[in-house]
């Protein structure tokens, strides 16, 4: 028994050993390739459930890695949430959103939202609010069409602190948005305390609206309880005409979805709305 603990041991040992190699390689890639360029922003739209027309779009990060091709935000932010990395990430999502955002105006383009993630630990980061009101000015992108997204988790640690900066944010005209909203530790006392322009309803809630009822009645009522706050209410993850048919009828705002379409690379992104405009 002895012998089998110690070989199980090794065997642990050298598991972690190898996981711990393949996050510090990764760790190093990822250095290079915040200095190579190597990351790119895809937009997922967001379609006014009324009017159904694309009023904004989400930035959602993309790794072109030299070797690995183009990696999911899944394989990386996680470890780089852990060890600040996606801060600089971050920073990069935001600088190139902005400045694709200007260029569509300049354009002539129909004004769109255009929402950015924020991770816990750029919350942190006392240099976040010059971070993004630097990327503004340096752009040119108006501020009332950025939307900076938050989970819950992300606005549990220092509250006060996080007020004030999301109070910033909103007095130079920036819109807030709730991500994942429902799957955090859930209070709705914060909703009270934070100025918050948009709640976006996690995927799993929408996933069974269609034959599950409670599931709609929480949708119902979320949507019910936003808009007594002055809050718009997106849905995630709208995959069906009938989650889409639900929606309208208990009054959700806004969907984001596979429906209408997937995330997209920014050229890709433009021709949709052409061809959105045109119709
Ligand atoms: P998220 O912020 O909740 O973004 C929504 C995710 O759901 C995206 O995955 C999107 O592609 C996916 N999605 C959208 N519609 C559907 C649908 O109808 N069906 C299904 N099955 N999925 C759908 P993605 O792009 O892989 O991003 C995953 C997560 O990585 C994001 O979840 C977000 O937490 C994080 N992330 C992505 N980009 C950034 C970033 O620039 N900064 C930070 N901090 N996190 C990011
Ligand atoms: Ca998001
Ligand atoms: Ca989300
Ligand atoms: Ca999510």
């Amino acid at each position: 028994a002895k012998a089998e603990g110690r070989s199980r041991f090794s065997f642990f040992s050298e598991a972690l050993t190898r996981n711990a190699r393949n996050q510090l390689e990764l760790e190093t890639q990822m250095y290079q390739a915040l200095e190579n360029d190597e990351l790119c922003v895809y937009l997922q739209p967001q379609t006014d459930i009324h009017s159904n027309s694309i009023t904004g779009a989400e930035a959602l990060v993309r790794w072109q890695h030299p070797e690995k091709g183009l990696l999911s935000p899944f394989s990386f932010i996680d470890l780089c949430e852990q060890n600040g990395q996606i801060n600089r990430i971050g920073y990069q999502v935001l600088l190139k959103t902005c400045q694709q955002g200007k260029k569509w105006l300049d354009k002539g383009n129909p004004p769109l939202i255009l929402a950015v993630n924020l991770s816990a630990s750029q919350i942190s980061d006392p240099e976040l609010y010059n971070q993004v009101s630097d990327i503004l000015q340096q752009t040119g992108f108006p501020a009332h069409h950025l939307e900076l997204e938050l989970t819950e988790s992300a606005l549990m640690s220092e509250t006060e602190s996080t007020i004030t900066l999301l109070e910033r944010f909103r007095s130079l005209g920036i819109h807030i948005a709730i991500d994942d909203f429902g799957t955090g530790y859930s209070s709705f006392s914060y909703l009270k305390r934070f100025p918050i322009d948009v709640l976006k309803i996690d995927k799993s809630f929408i996933d069974e609206i269609e034959h599950n009822a409670r599931d709609r009645e929480i949708v119902a009522a979320i949507i019910a309880m936003g808009h007594s706050l002055g809050i718009k209410v997106l849905a995630e993850g709208v995959e069906h005409e009938n989650q889409l048919k639900i929606l309208n009828e208990i009054g959700c705002d806004i969907y984001q979805g596979y429906l209408m379409s997937r995330p997209l690379p920014m050229e890709q992104f433009a021709l949709l709305l052409d061809n959105t405009l045109a119709e």
